[in-house]
């Protein structure tokens, strides 16, 4: 029986676990998905535990993306974003640190046939999300304009991130108008009918993908849609972000359609 899970603080309501034992049951594969919450000084041993008990994988949440950085051998993607959010055990040296974040919205977007390379790419917000989705987007071939509302936690992370630009929110209508390319990466949208966004600042040229999953049709996307935009919602993020841990994990192709049931069944 392999042991996969989620570490974070809170994990109550997180849909990986039902996301990822239906893949193991589609594949028949003999594993479990577990939560588990440890206090925020614990972490280091939380991740030595779960190393020395065999533990297979494990996913990194709020509050620990960025501590466990210093404790497991990450990979270069996630050493630039500077947090971790999947972690390997395989292997005998120190466990392996992923970030699938930047690869889920990326997937995300290829899935639905949206370009990259060469395009114009808005990402709105700095955080976490928004750190992994704009180095993302540079890696994929992209010129990454980031606004946020601390116009300086933009300008930071553009100096970091290849041929990026830092800006306020403010400039928003001036970056879209020549864009192809608008993430949120904000939690404008998660519990009010709200958005980053100016709805006139939208276009039919661009494709919108909102990190925002809960609700699935944020007010963004609404207006990407009525604004003729392409729309890819936050569940397709967070399905790819899963889907490629599977498979760091398992070495197997995921049961896309499976997971992504799975998931949107709960939403
Ligand atoms: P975070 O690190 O706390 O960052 C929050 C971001 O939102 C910051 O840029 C912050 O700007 C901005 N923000 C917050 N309130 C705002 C407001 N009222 N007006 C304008 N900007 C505001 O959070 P995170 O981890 O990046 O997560 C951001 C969102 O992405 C959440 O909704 C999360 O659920 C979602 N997410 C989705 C996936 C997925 O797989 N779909 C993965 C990761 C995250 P300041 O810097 O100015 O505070």
């Amino acid at each position: 029986m392999d042991v996969y899970g989620l570490l974070g603080n809170p994990v109550g309501h997180s849909l990986s676990p039902p996301m990822h034992e239906a893949a193991y049951d589609e594949l028949g594969l003999e594993a479990r998905y577990a939560t588990f919450e440890p206090e925020e000084d614990d972490i280091g041993d939380a991740i030595r535990g779960a190393d020395a008990l065999g533990i297979a994988g494990l996913n990194v949440t709020i509050p620990f993306k960025q501590a466990v950085l210093e404790i497991v051998a990450p990979e270069d993607l996630a050493t630039r974003i500077g947090a971790v959010n999947t972690i390997d055990f395989a292997g005998s040296g120190p466990p392996t640190g992923y970030n699938t974040d930047a690869v889920g919205a990326l997937r995300a977007l290829r899935e639905h046939d949206i370009a990259l390379e060469g395009e114009q790419a808005v990402v709105v917000g700095a955080g976490g999300a928004g750190r992994a989705i704009a180095f993302g987007l540079a890696d994929a071939g992209a010129t990454v304009a980031i606004a946020n509302r601390t116009e300086s936690k933009a300008r930071d992370l553009a100096a970091a991130v290849p041929r990026a630009t830092g800006h306020g929110l403010a400039a928003l209508e001036q970056l879209l108008a020549d864009a192809d390319v608008l993430v949120n990466a904000t939690s404008v949208g998660m519990d009010a009918d709200a958005t980053p966004v100016p709805e006139d600042a939208l276009h039919g040229g661009l494709a919108v993908l909102d990190a925002v999953y809960s609700p699935l049709e944020t007010r963004l996307l609404r207006d990407a849609a009525d604004a003729g935009a392409t729309t890819v919602d936050g569940a397709w993020m967070l399905l790819y972000q899963g889907v490629e841990a599977f498979e760091i994990w398992t070495g197997q192709d995921a049961p896309v359609d499976v997971m992504n049931e799975a998931l949107r069944s709960r939403l």
